[in-house]
């Protein structure tokens, strides 16, 4: 008898696990069906589980690590303030790195920090289904100056996005804006991206203002990418990437990860719910649009599902994230392996270190 055919490792570029259980105090253990049951809620219905993913071969998630919720800030769940203080955020950061740790000392996933750990990963993945996670800070609060970088990469963070909001190194975009903010990079910023280079950080340009990322873009770092934005050409708030910032990431080798969350794939959206937002349509049209500019070999999948959202918020054809191999059958044939999963292996085997 043949040996089995291997399966396609899936690869999602961006995960708010640790923010569904620190902050909406989810079991993530647990499949989607059993979190839908205990929480009997209507609206933001989870749809990310480490089942699902299992079961969906999603074999890597770039997992995220954030500052957490200012308190008393819940008015919208989209909205993912400032920590009060730099040790808070640092705190809150260091607790969801430990979530993850502990999830890796329990079997449910493997910490991904190098190319060594990858290829490993990859090979087990095969057999028991288990998710690999590489841990991604989005919005750099927790990170209190920049000399502390060495502490968190031995902690395995390894990737950096400098803003959500607002923070001491960079004007973020949070959700997104018809006018165009203009500011960028702060020196403190400035700094923290030239040490991220140095140490073998790297650097996710979601979330930041366009004059920031150019500013970062002409220090010349390394290792870039978007893991989880769209093309402003069909999404026109400053959420989303220019075609300059689309090509300029391309041609440093980068991956830019499409978001499937209905408001960013049909901004009309935002104003009528009622409007259908589909993988067969939106999604069609979002990643054929990234590969006229720059080939399908720099296109992915940053879905953040459950990223502050939820089922009602996510594609017609999304339940959870275990159908998220249902987005291969919306690019065509040859790019599909590609979109679904080697753009970012391949990434990840072009940035991550060697060995950890
Ligand atoms: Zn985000």
């Amino acid at each position: 008898m043949d040996p089995s055919p291997l399966r396609l490792p899936l690869v999602d570029s961006h995960l708010d696990l640790a923010e569904n259980v620190t902050m909406v105090g989810r079991d993530l253990t647990l499949s989607v069906a059993a979190i839908r049951a205990l929480e009997k809620r209507t609206a933001n219905q989870a749809t990310v589980s480490l089942p699902d993913l299992e079961r969906g071969g999603v074999a890597v998630a770039f997992a995220t690590v954030t500052a957490g919720l200012q308190t008393g800030d819940s008015s919208s769940s989209l909205v993912t303030a400032r920590a009060r203080t730099p040790e808070k955020a640092e705190a809150h950061a260091l607790s969801q790195i430990g979530l993850y740790e502990s999830w890796e000392s329990q079997g449910r996933v493997r910490l991904l920090k190098s190319v060594v750990d990858l290829e490993h990963h990859l090979a087990l993945w095969q057999k028991d289904g288990k998710p690999g996670l590489v841990m991604l800070m989005e919005g750099a609060d927790p990170i209190v100056r920049a000399r502390d970088l060495p502490k968190w990469w031995r902690r395995g963070l390894r990737m950096v996005g400098l803003t959500w909001a607002d923070t001491r190194y960079g004007a973020g975009v949070g959700t997104g804006s018809e006018t165009f903010r203009r500011d960028g990079l702060t020196p403190e910023g400035h700094a923290l991206l030239n040490e991220m280079a140095e140490s073998g950080f790297t650097w996710d340009i979601s979330h930041l203002a366009e004059e920031g990322v150019w500013q970062g873009l002409e220090l010349g770092f390394p290792r870039v990418c978007a893991s989880h934005a769209n093309a402003r050409a069909l999404t026109p708030t400053d959420r989303h990437l220019s075609d300059e910032v689309i090509r300029a990431v391309a041609e440093r080798r980068g991956v830019i990860g499409i978001v499937l969350y209905n408001g960013f794939l049909e901004h009309r959206w935002e104003q009528d719910n009622s409007l259908s937002v589909t993988l067969d349509e939106h999604v069609r049209h979002h990643a054929a649009y990234l590969a006229s500019l720059v080939g399908w070999q720099h296109v992915g999948i940053g879905s953040d599902l459950d990223g502050g959202l939820g089922l009602e918020e996510s594609p017609q054809e999304l339940d959870t994230v275990a159908d998220l191999y249902r987005v291969g059958d919306v690019v065509p044939a040859e790019a599909r392996a590609g979109v679904l999963s080697t753009n970012w292996i391949n990434f990840l085997k072009d940035s991550l270190p060697h060995s950890a």
